[in-house]
């Protein structure tokens, strides 16, 4: 499934994580406050283009290739991983939804680093009840003048350019929704100071306030009433995915870390990892893994590849979550009282892991979304990845699909 640009890629990114983000992880545990270089650097290194078209001057390299850069990057850091795909999301709503001009003007500024969007949806009131947002967008005099309140937004201390779906129609209905785009320094939108979270330290997800924002009406992406549309498919396709990765890369680091103390301690005269309690917690947790990278590689090749992948989209965020959450546990008593010191590395991925069930979907939602598929109340009739297949094409238009030489897929990057 990997091929070698893919395994060339990860060992760039791992280099580039531990000479670039690992110094900075206890800088940014201690001060929690937002990391604004690095988002910036990871961007100037292209990866927030890598599913742009080649035609914009991105990567063009796919789903799996952004998998692996979000996954090797949150091995070093979940907040930076974190950050890394959150942009993503925001470059979705552009590459979909966006017009030739709104593609022409922002995506060669996505791929040359220089701007990070980010996808503003959730609503202190709102969340998994998109529909139930209360922030408004009116016209005024030939522009649209937006109000309201979004929360946890990724990046949204550091964004260039906010990917903001908000209710322009009467009702709740699925046409009452409309998404634009809205620069960052625009009269109207401020962003409250970062507030304390439970872990990602570094990583800015904080709240966009929306005061008589005006902006043109060229800022619209796509049509009146296609906000849904833009927020789930973005959520959907790329969301799912991006989670998923940042869950492998928190769990190959529960792995090598809960490994490398069990190795290095003795108990009863012998490895702690040699305790059968303790090397049953080491497999499980790898089983977890490797199964996890299987069903996340498979769900976005098949979206490399242009074929109907939603489920497997919607299943791999729901499994990779959940068997990282569960490994960080094991990690955390592998380590015995040692695992609460910082120094020790799990505490840190322990509380990260936490940040994997709310984002692109709860747990609930995800296995909501798969119920639908056997009890035949899907909502929504076409699969994303069908009905957005003609753009999706473009996001790996610079891809070689050639299998590596070795044909491993597990571990073809540790
Ligand atoms: C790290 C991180 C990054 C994020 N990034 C972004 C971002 O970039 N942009 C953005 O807009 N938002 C972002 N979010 C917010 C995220 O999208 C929301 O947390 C998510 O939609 C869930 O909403 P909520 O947290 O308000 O929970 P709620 O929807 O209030 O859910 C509360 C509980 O009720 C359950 N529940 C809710 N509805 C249902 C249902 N229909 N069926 C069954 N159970 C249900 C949930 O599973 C949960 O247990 C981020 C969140 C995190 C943690």
């Amino acid at each position: 499934m990997l091929t070698q640009q893919h395994t060339d890629l990860c060992q760039q990114v791992r280099a580039f994580g531990e000479a670039e983000i690992a110094p900075r992880v206890s800088a940014m545990e201690e001060t929690r406050a937002v990391e604004h270089h690095l988002p910036q650097l990871i961007a100037r290194q292209g990866w927030i283009g890598v599913a742009v078209s080649r035609r914009f001057g991105g990567m063009g390299a796919g789903h799996l290739a952004k998998t692996l850069i979000i996954e090797e990057l949150s091995r070093v850091s979940a907040a930076m991983g974190t950050a890394a795909q959150a942009s993503q999301l925001g470059t979705a709503m552009i590459v979909h939804h966006g017009s030739s001009e709104q593609q022409q003007d922002w995506l060669p500024r996505v791929a040359d680093g220089s701007c990070l969007p980010t996808i503003a949806v959730t609503e202190p009131g709102s969340g998994s009840h998109v529909l139930g947002m209360e922030s408004t967008a009116r016209r005024s005099r030939g522009d649209w003048v937006l109000n309201g309140r979004k929360c946890f937004v990724g990046n949204s201390h550091v964004g260039g350019v906010h990917g903001v779906v908000v209710r322009t129609g009467r009702g709740r209905g699925h046409g009452s929704l409309s998404a634009f785009l809205v620069e960052a320094d625009r009269p109207g939108l401020s962003v409250p100071a970062h507030r304390p979270r439970h872990g990602l330290h570094g990583f800015a997800c904080g709240e966009l306030v929306l005061d008589n924002c005006r902006i043109p009406a060229a800022n619209m992406l796509g049509e009146p009433g296609d906000g849904l549309a833009v927020a789930y498919s973005s959520s959907i396709l790329y969301g799912r995915a991006n989670l998923a990765a940042v869950a492998l890369g928190i769990h190959q680091a529960v792995v090598d870390t809960s490994s490398a103390y069990a190795g290095s301690q003795r108990r009863y005269g012998r490895p702690l990892a040699a305790l059968s309690a303790v090397e049953q917690r080491l497999g499980q947790m790898r089983a977890g893994l490797m199964s996890g990278r299987v069903i996340a590689y498979d769900a976005v090749s098949r979206l490399d590849r242009g074929e109907a992948c939603d489920d497997e989209l919607v299943n791999a965020k729901l499994q990779t979550a959940r068997w990282a959450q569960e490994s960080a546990q094991w990690g955390m008593e592998v380590h015995g009282a040692a695992g609460l010191l910082v120094e020790h590395g799990i505490e840190r991925l322990h509380r990260d892991a936490q940040h994997l069930w709310a984002p692109a979907g709860t747990g609930d939602i995800q296995a909501k979304r798969l119920a639908e598929g056997v009890t035949g109340h899907h909502t929504q009739h076409l699969p994303w990845s069908v009905l957005l297949a003609p753009s999706l094409a473009s996001t790996c238009d610079g891809m070689t699909r050639s299998p590596a030489p070795s044909g491993v897929l597990a571990e073809a990057h540790a």
